[in-house]
């Protein structure tokens, strides 16, 4: 049984590297699986500044840190994309065995610390115009569109905060979105609003992404009046939401109707034995820092629940 985990905690964001802290400090024996092709929100984060006790950081060297803390105290790493997570026996003891590529290891408890990807608008264009002219991480991507006329979509923080880090490049940036008024946090609204190179469209959806070899045009949608428009963009940068990292799961945790995982306070799934945190569950708050105090919580739930499954 020395081949089994006590925890494998699958993501690669703040709930996994805190869940992999707090349980190697536990002396649990803890593997964190991360996709290398899954990139989660806080990377796609310029800079950091509502992490207490942290002025301003960015994103990636955040994350960076957070996993060399938990590899530090002893958990083990294993790079690879989780495909399955099925239930087994050994010793008369339940075990979940997890399939990552081609390989598998057992653990007694899973951890579901694996983010989300960004929601896509399903328009005509922008599949076609990925990475060419379509990006979902202005982090990544906002260097390429300098001096150009750029486009955001949505109303939340993603929305806002990576449209004013997008004005360091572009000429202009343009926030479309469907209702007359933000869902972004008022400090991050306050800002947009004080900044000569952003300005907002309202009450308005984009129908077509259009260009020839890139992006050149949006085809815009005024939902009250019902008005068309043609709207001049180098480049649309989408901002609309997350959907769970959950499929390895299937049907062995109940989800709420956008596909979150549902957990207790004690980050208990309903599924003995699997615990989940971050953005990949239901919560009410979705930030760095809930996402780490997930972690913990997660963590120490799965240790008494390994506790007590060993007697
Ligand atoms: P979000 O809060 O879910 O906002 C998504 C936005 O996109 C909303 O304004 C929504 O409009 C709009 N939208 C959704 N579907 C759409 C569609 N099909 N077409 C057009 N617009 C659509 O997502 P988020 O901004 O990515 O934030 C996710 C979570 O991370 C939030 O909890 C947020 O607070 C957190 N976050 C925090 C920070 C920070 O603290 N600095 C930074 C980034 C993100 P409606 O408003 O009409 O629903």
């Amino acid at each position: 049984m020395d081949s089994v985990y006590d925890i494998a905690i699958i993501g690669g964001g703040p709930t996994a590297f805190s869940a992999g802290l707090y349980s190697a400090r536990a002396r649990m024996k803890t593997c964190i699986i991360e996709s290398p092709s899954i990139m989660g929100q806080l990377p796609m984060t310029d800079s950091v500044e509502n992490y207490p006790g942290i002025k301003n950081i960015g994103g990636i060297e955040m994350v960076e840190i957070m996993k060399e803390q938990a590899i530090g105290f002893g958990s083990e790493h294993i790079s690879g994309t989780v495909q399955k997570v099925s239930e087994e026996k050994k010793d008369a003891l339940p075990v979940w065995k997890v399939t990552y590529d081609d390989k598998f290891i057992y653990a007694y408890s899973i951890i579901a610390a694996s983010g989300a990807h960004p929601r896509t608008l399903n328009v005509p264009g922008e599949r076609e115009f990925m990475a060419k002219g379509v990006s979902y991480c202005a982090t990544c991507d906002g260097a390429f569109f300098k001096d150009k006329n750029i486009a955001v979509v949505g109303g939340g923080d993603s929305a806002v905060e990576e449209g004013i880090f997008l004005t360091r490049f572009g000429k202009m940036v343009e926030v479309f979105h469907r209702r007359d008024r933000l869902r972004a946090a008022k400090i991050i609204q306050e800002r947009a609003f004080s900044n000569p190179k952003m300005s907002f469209v309202w009450d308005t959806v984009v129908e077509e992404i259009n260009g020839k070899n890139k992006v050149e045009s949006l085809k815009v949608k005024n939902i009250k009046t019902g008005q068309l428009s043609q709207v001049q963009a180098d480049g649309i940068f989408i901002f609309i939401g997350w959907i769970a990292n959950v499929d390895y799961l299937g049907d062995l945790v109940k989800y709420d109707d956008t596909g979150r995982i549902l957990v207790d306070d004690e980050m208990r799934t309903s599924r003995p034995g699997i615990f989940a945190g971050g953005d990949c569950c239901k919560r009410p708050f979705h930030q760095a820092v809930t996402a780490a105090g997930d972690g913990a919580v997660a963590s120490y739930s799965a240790e008494l629940y390994v506790e007590n499954l060993k007697g």
